[in-house]
């Protein structure tokens, strides 16, 4: 049995070297970019007005003075204006600055009188002035190569005139859920059996988790048929997800059908509850990558989350393999067993409380969860102490 902390290691260092995409600015929110854009274009281009109203000198623009209006300056082109002293230009809100103005007086405290118009409120220097750079310099870096882009990361990079960024490119991951007594929607329940609840879930979680093609396997229990496709989901390569038959019952042929499969057995437990039984290994011939999750729903969904989508956001080229967030426990968390434990919870005004059971099979607990917290072993948490909690997708 190895460390959760080790095995996480070993896993991501068979994650192969992202390969980079030109992927438009408009498709890229979600994905990771392999790239590192720097500024070329000062945000804003040039001093321009934030509002509507007249550019003046701000020590003419007392209350009740009446400025003479000398010209309009409109957005999108530059005519070269000068603001004189007492004199006031129209101008419209992004449009160039003109020369000799230092504030811009707001239509709405202004009152136009023919050629002139009258200040209602005083100009403050510098006000409704949007000084060229003050946003973004040339130079400075927008992303960093293993950022996740978001739509706002797109507009900043479409405002220097990009069109597409180079992101990782995801991995094709094939789900397989293993089990005789698993029966899929529409069919009847006979005794005994229950319906395929992982194979729906974890292919939710890895699309959502930014897969490039998920497909989805059952398969009986038995040597032959785990080994055929097993062997099957390799030549996809990417990443093959199994879940149930990796325990040590007769049942459980993953094991042996990896190792017959072409897959090196890399390891097999882990010292985490829930989810002891895990098992990873490599296809040789196709550097796939095969995460055995053991079949209880909520042990199948906590080591897809420790090990599993690590992988993958490394494969998308993540410079951070988790999504984290701080909380508060509500109540005092103990683990008395000599494994960390992940507890399900939701999270309130800051504050982690537990939901629902923590049983390896309660579906709904999960379910019901937005966050994991790891207790270590026999360890007792407090009320009111602050922990990093994995956010469940
Ligand atoms: P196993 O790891 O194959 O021994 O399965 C452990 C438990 O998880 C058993 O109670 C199985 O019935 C259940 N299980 C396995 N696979 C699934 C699945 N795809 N959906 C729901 N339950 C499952
Ligand atoms: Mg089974």
């Amino acid at each position: 049995m190895i460390e959760e902390e080790d095995a996480r290691e070993r896993v991501l260092g068979a994650v192969p070297e992202t390969a980079g995409e030109k992927v438009a600015l408009e498709n890229c929110a979600g994905r990771f970019s392999c790239e590192r854009v720097v500024a070329r274009v000062a945000l804003p281009g040039f001093d321009n007005s934030g509002m509507d109203g007249y550019a003046v000198r701000a020590e003419d623009a007392v209350v009740g003075a009446r400025l003479r209006i000398a010209g309009v300056q409109p957005a999108g082109v530059d005519l070269g204006l000068v603001v004189e002293p007492g004199h006031a230009i129209r101008i419209y809100t992004g449009a160039p600055l003109p020369t000799g103005a230092d504030a811009v007086v707001m239509q709405e405290d202004t009152e136009l009188d023919g050629e002139w118009v009258r200040i209602l409120d005083a100009a403050v220097l510098g006000e409704f002035i949007r000084r060229k750079g003050a946003d973004v310099c040339p130079g400075e870096v927008l992303v960093g190569s293993g950022d996740r882009l978001t739509a706002a990361i797109a507009g900043v990079l479409a405002s220097q005139g990009i069109a597409e960024i180079s992101c990782g490119v995801p991995p094709r991951v094939t789900i397989l859920a293993t089990g005789d007594e698993l029966v899929k929607p529409g069919d009847a329940l006979r005794a005994g059996q229950l319906y395929n609840s992982n194979l729906p879930m974890l292919a939710a979680l890895f699309r959502r988790a930014g897969a490039r093609e998920v497909r989805m396997v059952s398969c009986e229990d038995s040597l032959a048929a785990t080994t055929e496709v097993l062997r099957e989901a390799s030549r996809a390569g990417g990443m093959v997800v199994v879940s149930g038959g990796v325990s040590v019952g007769d049942r459980d042929f993953v094991k042996p059908a990896m190792v017959a499969a072409g897959y090196s057995a890399g390891f097999w437990r882990v010292r985490v509850k829930p989810g002891k039984p895990f098992v990873f290994g490599k296809h040789e011939a196709s550097g796939a990558l095969l995460f055995g999750l053991p079949g209880n729903p909520v042990s199948a969904y906590v080591t897809a989350m420790l090990f599993a989508l690590p992988a993958l956001r490394r494969w998308c080229g993540a410079g951070e393999t988790f999504s984290t967030v701080s909380v508060m426990l509500e109540a005092a968390l103990t683990n008395g067993g000599d494994r960390p434990h992940y507890l399900r919870g939701t999270v309130r005004d800051g504050k982690f409380s537990q939901s629902g059971l923590q049983q390896s099979h309660a579906l709904a607990g999960l379910a019901g969860s937005e966050v994991l917290v790891r207790v270590e072993a026999e360890t007792r948490l407090s009320a009111g102490s602050w922990v990093r909690a994995l956010v469940v997708m």
